[in-house]
């Protein structure tokens, strides 16, 4: 399992209390060992442990021995809220999945709503889920939980990116399109329970540049399950 640590390293640095808990009790690493870190940059340390106690570790950089490459573009997942811990769990698979950043939408058919404080809740909450899931799954980044969108605002933030948007009324196969994903950034738009309002669809494929309705079978899948196929699909066709 790895450390991530928010800031870049370019000399020792000392971990947060929780990170040196962690590698002290849970890693059960000692002073001299060495452990990965990622710095806010995406670039992975072999670090040396210079003192530790539960409390506090210093830590060395030694080499540098990975970096995020992002030269074939960002996979984001724009999703629409979801009811009970149904979003903390498409957090966290999409970050094991390996998309870039998760887009949180307040869509007009979302059972739940979200008023500015429990948005801030949340999202830091989604974040530290990502984090650890990413820490879980040996990332070298860790993927962005964004603000709370709404649908207007998702398209005027990502709408020059190529939007692909999973329709359960629309035939078109996700896999006929794949060509068109396979490098550079792309947006995946899951809607909620509820599905999408007729008004979201049909402004997205007036308004974008680039947006493509498509079917993920002829199954209707739970938004969670559709939000994991349609990240499956795509990171398969980029070879992951
Ligand atoms: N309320 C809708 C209904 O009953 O017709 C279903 C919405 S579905 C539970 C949630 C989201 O998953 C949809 O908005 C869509 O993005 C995606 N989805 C589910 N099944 C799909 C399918 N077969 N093809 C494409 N997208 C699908």
């Amino acid at each position: 399992r790895k450390v991530f640590v928010n800031f870049p390293i370019t000399s020792a640095f000392y971990l947060s209390a929780d990170d040196s808990r962690h590698i002290i009790t849970v890693l059960r690493k000692r002073q001299g060992d060495s452990i990965a870190v990622t710095d806010a940059a995406g670039v992975t340390y072999d670090c040396r442990i210079r003192e530790a106690d539960s409390q506090r570790a210093l830590l060395e950089p030694l080499e540098k021995t990975g970096q995020k490459d992002g030269s074939s573009g960002r996979v984001i997942l724009a999703a629409g809220l979801l009811k009970n811990d149904k979003f903390e769990w498409v957090v966290q698979k999409a970050a094991e999945l390996g998309a870039s950043m998760i887009v949180p939408v307040q869509m007009e058919h979302c059972v739940v709503k979200l008023n500015d404080t429990r948005r801030r809740d949340r999202r830091l909450r989604w974040q530290r889920i990502a984090q650890e899931a990413a820490k879980q799954c040996g990332r070298d980044d860790i993927p962005e939980v964004a603000d709370v969108l709404s649908f207007p605002e998702l398209l005027k933030a990502y709408g020059t990116m190529p939007f692909i948007i999973p329709f359960e009324k629309e035939t078109r196969p996700l896999r006929d399109c794949c060509a068109a994903v396979q490098t550079g950034d792309v947006v995946i738009c899951i809607g909620p329970e509820g599905g999408f309002a007729r008004e979201e669809i049909e402004r997205a494929v007036t308004e974008l540049a680039s947006c493509q309705t498509v079917s993920l079978g002829p199954r209707i899948l739970r938004a969670e399950t559709a939000a994991v196929a349609a990240l499956a699909i795509i990171m398969y066709e980029r070879g992951f």
